[in-house]
């Protein structure tokens, strides 16, 4: 199975299918894997062991930084991601990201963002949308319509604990006029906007 994966300069970690979620664009419906890699369809959740191994077998040296994504909510796996990223970090100076849904707070019901401190460099966010309504028909969380209110919330308390924080939406899923308001949301947040290409 897929622990870890390259994608242009980075190293992509794989360490759940887990999702609070079920997004109406989310790649894990266009087949097993991205990118060229191999099925992301995780046979067993890996230990922290598991990924250590896998990331030795890249020579970190030769990337700009390490992904916490895969097929699946890495946060839902905070505790052993915080592990690995250590271990990371006591070998390589290497950059390290995490991108997420920035629920969270939701899914361990207390706040998390502190734990991100000394470990983490970018907090990459899915916006989404502009509004309670659009966010939760787009992303189906289960958490239900505080869901984007919890993920603005996340996305401005990480940013005293994780020196980049930026927040994604999807290019042609929104318009450029709702991606000028979901810059306004952004600056409001202090926080980037990045519009990501469409990726069917
Ligand atoms: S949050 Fe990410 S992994 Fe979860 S359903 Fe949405 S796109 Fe897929």
């Amino acid at each position: 199975m897929t622990i870890t994966y390259k994608v242009k300069n980075g190293i992509y970690v794989n360490m759940t299918n887990r999702c609070p979620c079920a997004c109406t664009f989310c790649l894990r419906q266009n087949g097993p894997g991205v990118y060229g890699s191999d099925s992301l369809w995780l046979e067993h959740e890996p230990s922290v062991d598991e990924v250590k191994a896998s990331i030795d077998s890249w020579n970190l040296s030769k990337y700009d930084e390490v992904v916490f994504c895969g097929y699946g909510e890495p946060t839902e796996r905070l505790p052993e991601l915080l592990e690995v990223a250590a271990y990371i970090r006591s070998k390589s100076d290497i950059k390290i990201r995490i991108n997420t849904n920035g629920l969270a707070d939701l899914i361990w019901n207390r706040p998390t963002e502190a734990d991100l401190e000394g470990l983490i460099d970018t907090v990459s966010i899915s916006l989404n949308a502009n509004n309670a309504e659009d966010y939760l028909k787009l992303t189906r969380s289960k958490f239900g319509i505080g869901s984007w209110q919890a993920m603005l919330d996340y996305a401005k308390e990480c940013t005293k604990y994780v020196p980049k924080v930026v927040m994604t939406v999807v290019d042609k899923v929104t318009t450029p006029k709702e991606q000028e308001e979901s810059r306004r949301i952004c600056e409001s947040l202090g926080v980037t906007l990045r519009v990501r290409p469409f990726e069917s």
